[in-house]
C-alpha cells in the first residue's frame, strides 16, 4: 500500500491523514493548534498518524498564509509565533520524507479539483470566502502557485478603483466587500439589527420589527451575534439589510470572477468557507450578479459551484500536492 502524508495548518486546528493515490484516507488525526510550540504539536500529530501505518512516500503540507514557497517558511497571519517559520524544512527534517508546500486556498482549489466539486474540469478557481478571502488557481489541470507561492490571492483583486481602502494597502478589494467581517460591518452600518428576522417568527414573508440602532430589541436578541452566520439566517428570513449585505457581497465577486475568467478561460468556480455555507442565500445573487456582468460566452460559461470537501479540501490538495511532487 503506497500513499502519502498529508498535513493542513490553520490558526485553529492542526489535521494530519495518509492518503492514498485515489485519495482514500487511510489514517487521519486532528488536535487545536497551540497558542505556542506549534511544531511539537505537529511532530506528535505526525506521530500519531505514522505510527503502525504504512510509510509514506512524500510529505504535502497547506499552510494558511502568508507562504513563501521560494523560502520554505510560513507566516500564518493567526499564528504570532510563527514569522518567516522554515516549516518546509523542519517537516522534511521530522519526516525524512520529500516536502513540498503551498498555500491552505491553494490546497483548497487542488482538494476540490481532485476529489470534490471540481472533479474533471480542465481550468479551477477555488474560493475560501471566509473571516478573509483566499482562493487557488488549477490550469490545465495544474497547480498555478506563482514564483513565491502567491497566485490565487483573489481576494485582493480590485474590483473597484474608487472603492473603500482594503487593510492589505490595496482600494477596492473584493475582501473588503465580501469577507463574513467586511458583510457584517457592512450591514451593521446600514441598520442590521443581528437575529431581529430571524427571531421574528422565520417566514420570509414576516414584517420586520421596528429597527433600533442602538440594538436594543428585546434581551434575548442580545445573544445573536454580529457576525456572517446570523446575517445568513436573517437574510433567509427576509431581513432587507442583510440581503442587500449578500447582493453587494456577490456582485464583487461577481466582478472578480468574470475579470479572472477572462484571464485564464476558467472552466469553474468553487466557493468553500463559512460564508458559502449560506447556501442560496449567498448563490442565487451571486448566478444573477455574474449573468450580469459577464460577457464574452467562455465568460459566460463557467460553471460555479459550492464546495463538497468543505474542512477536508485542503487536505486532500495536500495530499495531491505530495502525490505530484512523487
Ligand atoms: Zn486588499
Amino acid at each position: 500500500m503506497t500513499c502519502v502524508l498529508a498535513i493542513d495548518i490553520g490558526g485553529t486546528k492542526l489535521a494530519a491523514a495518509l492518503v492514498d493515490d485515489a485519495g482514500s484516507i487511510l489514517r487521519s488525526a486532528t488536535r487545536p493548534t497551540p497558542r505556542k510550540e506549534v511544531m511539537s504539536a505537529l511532530a506528535a500529530l505526525v506521530a500519531e498518524v505514522m505510527d503502525g501505518g504504512p510509510p509514506p512516500q512524500a510529505a504535502g503540507i497547506g499552510c494558511a498564509g502568508p507562504v513563501d514557497l521560494a523560502s520554505g517558511t510560513v507566516s500564518p497571519v493567526n499564528m504570532p509565533s510563527w514569522r518567516g517559520f522554515p516549516l518546509r524544512e523542519e517537516v522534511q527534517k521530522l519526516t525524512t520524507l520529500p516536502t513540498v508546500l503551498a498555500g491552505d486556498a491553494q490546497c483548497f482549489a487542488l482538494g476540490e479539483h481532485w476529489l470534490g466539486a471540481g472533479r474533471g474540469c480542465t481550468s479551477l478557481l477555488g474560493i475560501v470566502v471566509s473571516t478573509g478571502i483566499g482562493g487557488g488557481l488549477v490550469i490545465d489541470g495544474v497547480p498555478l502557485l506563482g514564483p513565491t507561492g502567491n497566485a490565487g490571492h483573489v481576494g485582493h483583486m480590485s474590483i473597484d478603483p474608487n472603492g473603500e481602502r482594503c487593510e492589505c494597502g490595496g482600494r477596492g478589494c473584493v475582501e473588503r466587500y465580501s469577507s463574513g467581517p467586511n458583510m457584517a460591518r457592512w450591514a451593521l452600518e446600514h441598520g442590521w439589527s443581528p437575529g431581529a428576522a430571524s427571531h421574528a417568527g422565520g417566514s420570509a414573508r414576516t414584517e420586520l420589527p421596528p429597527q433600533s440602532d442602538h440594538g436594543g430589541a428585546a434581551g434575548h436578541l442580545e445573544e445573536a451575534q454580529a457576525d456572517a452566520r446570523t446575517l445568513a439566517r436573517d437574510a433567509a428570513a427576509g431581513d432587507p439589510v442583510a440581503a442587500a449585505a449578500f447582493q453587494r457581497s456577490a456582485r464583487a465577486l461577481a466582478g472578480m470572477i468574470a475579470s479572472t475568467a477572462a484571464a485564464v478561460e476558467l472552466t469553474a468556480v468553487v466557493i468553500g468557507g463559512g460564508v458559502s455555507a449560506a447556501g442560496e442565500v449567498l448563490f442565487n445573487p451571486l448566478r444573477d450578479a455574474l449573468d450580469d456582468v459577464s460577457g464574452l460566452p467562455f465568460v459566460r460559461a463557467v460553471q460555479v459551484k459550492q464546495s463538497t470537501l468543505g474542512v477536508r479540501a485542503s487536505l486532500a490538495g495536500a495530499a495531491q500536492l505530495a502525490w505530484r511532487a512523487l
